[in-house]
């Protein structure tokens, strides 16, 4: 219960934004210094994390060096920020004989600051670790997620398995989910006791964060996001409403949602491809439902 009242104190701790806090700036410059976590006879069972890098703009070997990843330019960085604080925490806890879990993830763009919550607890990484790969295709936009075994065989089907120099790959980073469901579910249960979630007169900002935390921990959901715009520049059409993409990915079978770090942007596991076959229909239904309007006129 300690811990989910930490948690509580930091979801509105960090909606108030690092410049309020100096003890959140300081976090931030000692956090410019390569990553290191304390020595196995003081972990605690949860850490707190927090980056203050631009991502976008990080230099390949500073973030080989301090957080032991190789991140390559994709169009969901600041999510890639969170995965490469987490990995890395993954890297420093595995050499102790630990495993670490986010309880949640958190992306401010004011900063921007990336902070995340671990549980850490005994255990040794294994083949099915959610440390791995994650690569995306310049060529058609998809994004797969990949093991170490699979290293030396990474492509894109869009390629027909062949090697592809559109196909970026960045890792080893965090590749499971960013938050727990059960956790911050619980939290979402104390804001609303709290008075904290929505009312009756104004519908809180904690309450929707922590809702979309809660989409986003589907275990069903890849990493990354895709932007609505690259759907709509592919597909070249005007950017499909948000709400109506994700409701037809839904009704395909596909888990969707939005992402808490782009508002313009949806998680899910359909494949990009697909997403631009379903944009152009909800444009055709929308266009033939205008005609339809005029024609009755
Ligand atoms: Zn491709």
């Amino acid at each position: 219960m300690v811990f989910l009242l930490v948690g509580i104190a930091l979801s509105r701790w960090m909606k108030r934004g690092p410049r309020e806090l100096d003890a959140a700036e300081q976090q931030d410059k000692m956090l410019s210094e390569p990553m290191e976590l304390a020595p196995p006879e003081f972990h605690p069972s949860i850490a707190c994390l927090c980056c203050s890098h631009r991502v976008a703009h990080l230099d390949m070997i500073f973030s080989l060096s301090s957080y032991g990843a190789y991140v390559r330019p994709m169009p969901y960085s600041n999510e890639v920020g969170l995965r490469m604080l987490i990995g890395g925490a993954s890297r420093e806890a595995a050499a102790s004989g630990f495993l670490v879990s986010p309880l949640f993830s958190y992306y401010s763009y004011h900063g921007p600051v990336f902070r995340v919550m671990l549980q850490v607890f005994r255990g040794n990484l294994n083949e099915s670790s959610n440390y791995g790969f994650i690569s995306y295709c310049n060529q058609c936009g998809n994004s797969q997620t990949h093991q170490w075994a699979e290293l030396g065989q990474i492509s894109c089907p869009c390629r027909n398995g062949m090697v592809s120099h559109s196909v970026v790959v960045s890792g080893p980073l965090w590749t499971g989910p960013l938050h727990n469901t059960a956790y911050v579910s619980r939290m979402l249960e104390l804001a609303r006791e709290w008075g904290w979630a929505c009312n009756s007169k104004k519908c809180s900002d904690v309450e929707s964060i922590l809702n979309q935390m809660i989409d986003e921990s589907d275990p069903q959901l890849p990493s990354g996001y895709i932007k609505l715009d690259e759907i709509a520049s592919r597909a070249k059409i005007n950017s499909p409403p948000l709400s109506a993409i994700l409701s037809a990915l839904r009704k395909e079978g596909y888990a969707a949602c939005r992402s808490h770090i782009n508002r313009n942007a949806i998680k899910t596991n359909c494949p990009i491809a697909e997403c631009i076959i379903i944009a152009k229909e909800l444009r055709d239904a929308t266009d033939s439902s205008n005609h339809l309007s005029i024609s009755t006129l």
